[in-house]
């Protein structure tokens, strides 16, 4: 996956830009699937999060 445009981040609002590293999660709403962008500091949080780490 490559960004084209720059996207926020979902948890801390920072902005990606096209070519800077990023995290992507797929979320299940009520809607569908969902995919959101995660700058790298919150991808590794999400990650502790998820692995059930202190
Ligand atoms: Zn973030």
């Amino acid at each position: 996956m490559t960004l084209v445009r720059p996207h926020d981040c979902v948890r801390c609002g920072v902005t990606i830009q096209p070519g800077e590293e990023f995290g992507a999660v797929d979320v299940l709403d009520p809607d569908g699937d969902l995919e959101v962008l995660l700058c790298p500091d919150c991808a590794a949080a999400l990650r502790r999060f998820l692995d059930g780490g202190s």
